[in-house]
């Protein structure tokens, strides 16, 4: 019994210790979890009297303002999640004063949102900037990779996720410099460019279009902080969140043009006037980003078009083939430029392409030979090789009726003088047979005188 009573005892220590191991581990996980929720601070770019781009009657930022409001709103829709705007409506903040607020509010991201233009209207697609140095390079860099798969998952061209620095050496956007100071992670997104053709259909069919830029940087971030969601029936609790190594250096753009950019183009095509055209093009520091191609040796280009980058869009195709289309009658001075990431061009080799006809040339060799072949018609002994004529001018695809035209009007001119030398020689004809008869008829009278006298 004592032996009993005391297994008893033990057994029930020995549960009584579980159980309380059970509660401490929960506990333990219980405390791994946020204490705080995850503060987010969106900071739609520009407002007040700072207005931003501006095209076709839209301002950056009103746009940024929809898009921030929109990206806050779908957010709010996660658990945990408190979010932040730098501005309320339009007015003026500092980036200082925009960085100190997410400072303040011990903000776990700050998201700078605007839109872009280039100065000569050329440039187009969505990119992303990001803090040089450290963690908040990896953090940003991390985000910006799912923030831009999201933007061309909407058709967006991507520019990439790049880093800029002043002349002092330290982040160039003062947004990203402010947040790196105040230790909150930061990230600037160029949701597209307002002045190309190619990304007004990004923008201009209305504003449910901004409202969805909005919910898509609200989607990159929650996957990004593999956030969960019982309104949305979203959970991204095992989102693959791409791993960035944090760099030991400052990570410095690319400095330097495109190292190669070559071209070959091969015959013109004598009906369509198209031509193929090779690049070769590389960018040893970063990857070629765009081309566009001249006709008149490098003095004006063509519209900027996508590189093909289909390993991904830091690294680029070393070729590229395309087709253009020359004119026939002129000389072309084929000319190619490539852009790297950093919007730094190389020009090619000039390629010449002679013309394939001289229009002026090639209308009197037919004229010509219209003539001759008229003419050989007419009068056939003159042209012993006239055989080879007539065969060339039937050959000729014109209708038969334009090609009498040039040649009727030569021959109508040969009839003429021919008729004329043939009334000439008439008229001194009969000059003379008259002469002839008024000399016999003279003599004649003459004669009769003479005798009745
Ligand atoms: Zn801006």
């Amino acid at each position: 019994m004592k032996k009993k009573s005391r297994k008893k005892i033990i057994c029930l220590i020995g549960a009584a210790l579980v159980l309380c191991m059970g509660f401490g581990f929960f506990h333990i996980t219980a405390a791994a979890q946020p204490q705080r929720p995850l503060v987010i601070v969106i900071d739609p770019g520009h407002g007040g009297e700072n207005e931003g781009a501006k095209y076709d009657g839209y301002m950056e930022k009103e746009m940024t303002m929809v898009v921030a409001r929109a990206m806050k709103e779908e957010l709010e829709k996660y658990d945990g999640v408190e979010v932040y705007l730098t501005r309320q409506g339009d007015e003026d903040v500092s980036i200082k004063d925009r960085a100190a607020f997410a400072g303040e509010k011990n903000a776990d991201f700050l998201f700078c949102l605007h839109f872009n233009s280039s100065v000569h209207h050329s440039l187009f697609g969505t990119e992303a900037w990001v803090p040089a140095e450290g963690a908040y390079y990896a953090k940003g860099y991390s985000f910006a990779q799912i923030e831009l798969q999201e933007l061309v998952g909407i058709g967006l061209y991507s520019r990439g996720i790049k880093t800029r620095l002043n002349d002092r050496g330290e982040n160039y956007y003062g947004i990203l410099r402010y947040c790196t100071y105040e230790k909150v992670p930061s990230v600037l997104i160029e949701h597209c460019h307002l002045d190309n053709e190619k990304d007004k259909k990004f923008y201009q069919q209305g504003r449910g279009q901004l409202e969805e830029l909005g919910r898509l940087d609200a989607t990159a971030a929650a996957k990004y902080f593999r956030l969960k969601s019982e309104i949305l029936g979203i959970d991204y609790g095992d989102y693959p969140v791409p791993e960035t190594n944090i760099p030991k250096d400052i990570v410095r753009p690319d400095k330097t043009e495109p190292d190669l950019c070559e071209i070959e183009a091969g015959a013109v095509d004598k009906s369509t006037g198209q031509v193929d055209v090779h690049i070769e093009a590389e960018d040893k520091d970063s990857y070629i980003l765009y081309y566009c191609y001249s006709t008149d040796g490098g003095n004006t280009y063509f519209p900027l078009e996508e590189w093909p980058r289909p390993e991904g869009w830091n690294q680029s195709s070393k070729n590229h083939d395309f087709q253009i289309t020359v004119p026939l009658d002129e000389e072309t001075e084929l000319r190619v430029a490539v852009y790297n990431g950093f919007d730094l061009l190389t020009e090619s080799n000039i390629v010449t392409i002679e013309p394939v006809i001289n229009k002026e040339l090639e209308a009197q060799k037919i004229a010509y030979e219209k003539a001759l072949a008229v003419l050989q018609k007419e009068m056939p002994e003159k042209f012993p090789w006239s055989g080879q004529l007539t065969h060339r001018s039937n050959d000729n695809e014109e209708p038969p009726d334009e090609n009498l035209t040039d040649g009727a009007f030569i021959n109508s001119e040969e009839d003429n003088r021919d008729r004329e030398s043939r009334v000439n020689a008439m008229l001194v004809y009969n000059v003379i047979a008259g002469i002839m008869i008024c000399i016999i008829l003279l003599s004649f009278f003459m004669a009769k005188m003479i005798t009745s006298r």
